[in-house]
């Protein structure tokens, strides 16, 4: 059997859903990865665990105190705290995995770029607020996005051997067809929509996942902000990109050649399959996390989404269409209104009309380099309070 060289991994996030996943195939593959750095916010409890067991040699807490206490307790670890950490570790490993969440992701996803590495990429977040930044941070020599979310791995999958690239996409691609799960609340009316719960809203059908993406995911607000990580990821234009739901979460998603013939990629919803494939790429990771078993497999359904009562889908294509700094907008007012939902602050049928008016105001500023990202983030955080104030 050919012997590879172990390859130093930085798993930035490793507390949340994405993070000890992936800390599931770096176990099973002891002899492929050395989990060099491990970073999170503030699970002090959980990342103390994994640094027992994992034994990193870099750990960064977001949260000062609970980098403090680490510290203290771990002497033989380097222990660092705020964002120019996060910065600095992609320079000594071989493969960066951003599993951070929202927009607090984004110098992981830059400096991994800048320094020419391996960026495996959950952090959608960080490609869709800063897109024009990041496809200039790509052209460093030796950086590469492997996407682990699982549409745009079953994409890249689907794309094996047809080189596409944000600069030169292929022709011989007509279409990439997203799936959705269609979130807990497919097929209520605006009625029933109303009086949605936290509760309802964090019970995904299909996939178990920390609690922005959820609630994402039950807006189809995931699905936009997914459109146009695909759009920045293979550059395809947003006409060429449509979204099916598939409630039974099986097809990740589908291309569509110049000939008509699609190629899907298809397996039970597991995230270990995509983050495997992220860490392997170019080979195959040999668990088989995900394996069908063709015979339990009754049917496989396809539907039109429903942007009349899920208008997120629609809004983010505008803030696609739009560029520039329209999509950091877009991410940015929904982190703010999702936080609000989740603090109970507001409903869940306020989300999309809260982000419109965010947008209505938005600036129309170019994104040029990284302090026009910061800026925007930072003014339409800004304009979506003090609307939600203003309610
Ligand atoms: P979680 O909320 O479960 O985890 C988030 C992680 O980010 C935690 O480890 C958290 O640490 C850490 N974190 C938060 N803020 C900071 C910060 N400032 N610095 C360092 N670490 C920080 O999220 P998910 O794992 O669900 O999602 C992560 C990303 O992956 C998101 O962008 C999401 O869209 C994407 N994704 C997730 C999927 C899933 O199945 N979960 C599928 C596809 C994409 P702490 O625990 O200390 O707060």
């Amino acid at each position: 059997m050919e012997h590879r060289p172990m390859k130093d991994v930085a798993l930035l996030g490793s507390t949340g859903s994405i993070g000890t996943q992936t800390l599931d195939v770096v176990r099973e593959n002891p002899d492929k990865f050395n989990l060099k750095v491990i970073a999170a916010g503030s699970s002090t409890d959980l990342i103390r665990k994994q640094i027992t067991e994992f034994k990193p040699a870099i750990v960064i807490m977001a949260n000062k105190d609970s980098a403090q206490l680490l510290a203290q307790e771990f002497p033989s670890i380097d222990v660092y705290s705020g964002k120019n950490s996060l910065k600095e570790v992609a320079g000594s490993c071989d493969i960066i995995v951003n599993a951070i969440v929202g927009f607090a992701g984004l110098p992981v996803t830059l400096s991994a770029l800048n320094q020419g590495k391996i960026l495996a990429l959950a952090n959608k977040e960080s490609l869709i607020a800063a897109g024009p930044v990041v496809q200039k941070a790509r052209r460093t020599p030796g950086a590469e996005i492997i996407p682990v979310d699982s549409e745009h791995s079953a994409l890249h999958q689907c794309l094996r051997g047809y080189e596409t690239s944000y600069d030169a996409p292929s022709s011989a691609v007509q279409k990439l067809i997203l799936t959705a799960s269609g979130g807990p609340f497919r097929g209520l009316s605006r009625e029933e929509l109303k009086s949605v719960t936290i509760k309802k809203a964090l019970n995904h059908p299909t996939w178990d996942m920390g609690p922005k993406i959820t609630i994402d995911s039950s807006t189809l607000m995931n699905k936009g902000l997914e459109v146009i990580e695909a759009h920045e990821l293979f550059g395809v234009p947003f006409g060429q990109i449509e979204v099916i739901v598939h409630p039974q979460s099986i097809v990740h998603s589908m291309v569509e050649f110049a000939d008509s013939s699609v190629i899907a990629q298809l397996s039970l919803p597991d995230m270990r399959l995509p983050i495997a494939y992220a860490l392997n790429y170019p080979q195959r990771n040999e668990a088989k996390w995900g394996a069908i078993n063709w015979s339990e497999i009754s049917k496989l359904e396809f539907e039109k989404p429903d942007t009349e009562n899920f208008p997120c889908l629609k809004l983010a294509y505008q803030a696609g269409e739009a560029g520039q700094t329209a999509p950091a907008w877009l991410s940015a007012a929904n982190e703010v209104v999702v936080d609000a939902f989740l603090k109970k602050q507001i409903n869940w049928i306020d989300i999309p009309h809260l982000i419109s008016l965010a947008l209505d105001k938005y600036d129309d500023l170019p994104a040029r380099d990284e302090d026009d990202i910061y800026a925007a983030d930072l003014q339409a955080r800004l304009v979506t309070k003090q609307i939600m104030e203003s309610k």
